[in-house]
């Protein structure tokens, strides 16, 4: 990816020094239902999941709302089905549904055949669940492989969120093909702070910490006007004391009076006709 192909600073709209996403990937039952069959029969983990549509997305929903914050939420084909009436909520409030897999299966442990089931079925399922056509894709676990790339491109996904060959949006490419990208990074994510289970250990992180690094980033974004993308669990930032760091941080970020925060679905639009163009 050569330099001119990330987006140049000083972009965004309203003089805005800074674009902001928050996007929480909703997994729920999926995350650990498409991780394997064994989690069948293993309530108290399954149970973890459901805990982020039933305590954590309200919890997320009402902070959001109460500083008028429009998000992305990342949604598999599974939790839809689950959980119709989360996605109508998510709708309701006026923020944007992208595509996270059905099963939330990882593409580079699926067959071809695999991966384009997990984009259908996860289509057909948000559509059932009265979600518009999402415009997005973040791939479970941030694997995208070539297959699943393909696939977004026959779909006519306008962008992905899951690759991090740069801290600016960008054209992310493969085989001659190109597909806006809205990058992530670890750091930028709540589940290496406090991701833990009983088979894989983890952290259970002190979460001043988060606010800390994401505020540092923040700045750090600003001072370079570019985009900053933060990602979300509902299960995991969804714990109190977790989302009060998070509110804590946005009030910052609002404070400084030159942030955008936008959904990835209009940061792709407002950067589309740069990036595309420099394709060309
Ligand atoms: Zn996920």
């Amino acid at each position: 990816m050569a330099d001119s192909e990330a987006l140049a600073p000083g972009v965004w709209p309203g003089g805005s020094r800074v674009a902001v996403s928050l996007t929480f990937d909703v997994d729920a039952e999926a995350g650990f239902l498409g991780d394997g069959a064994h989690y069948a029969r293993r309530l108290t983990a399954v149970s973890e999941g459901r805990y982020g549509v039933t305590r954590g997305l309200p919890r997320v929903l009402a902070m959001l709302a109460g500083h008028d914050v429009r998000a992305t939420f990342f949604v598999p084909g599974y939790t839809a089905e689950l959980h119709p009436d989360a996605v109508a909520a998510i709708v309701a409030a006026g923020h944007e549904i992208g595509h996270h897999g059905h099963m939330h299966l990882r593409n580079d442990l699926a067959s071809a055949d695999e991966q384009r089931a997990e984009i259908e079925r996860g289509l057909a399922a948000l559509a059932a669940a009265g979600a518009p056509r999402p415009a997005g894709y973040r791939s479970p676990a941030w694997e995208l492989t070539p297959e699943t790339f393909s696939l977004l491109l026959e779909h006519g996904f306008e962008y992905d969120s899951s690759c991090m060959g740069d801290d600016r949006p960008y054209l992310e490419s493969w085989n001659g093909n190109t597909i806006i990208e809205l990058p992530v990074h670890w750091s930028l994510d709540d589940w290496p702070r406090f991701g833990w289970s009983i088979d894989h250990g983890g952290n259970v992180a002190d979460p001043a910490e988060l606010f800390h690094s994401w505020h540092a980033e923040f700045c750090a974004a600003r001072d370079e006007e570019r985009l900053v993308v933060y990602t979300m669990h509902p299960e995991v930032i969804g714990r109190a004391y977790r989302l009060a760091q998070l509110e804590k941080l946005i009030d910052m970020m609002a404070d400084s009076g030159d942030v955008w925060f936008a959904t990835l679905g209009q940061v792709a639009r407002h950067v589309a006709p740069t990036l595309l163009g420099m394709a060309r």
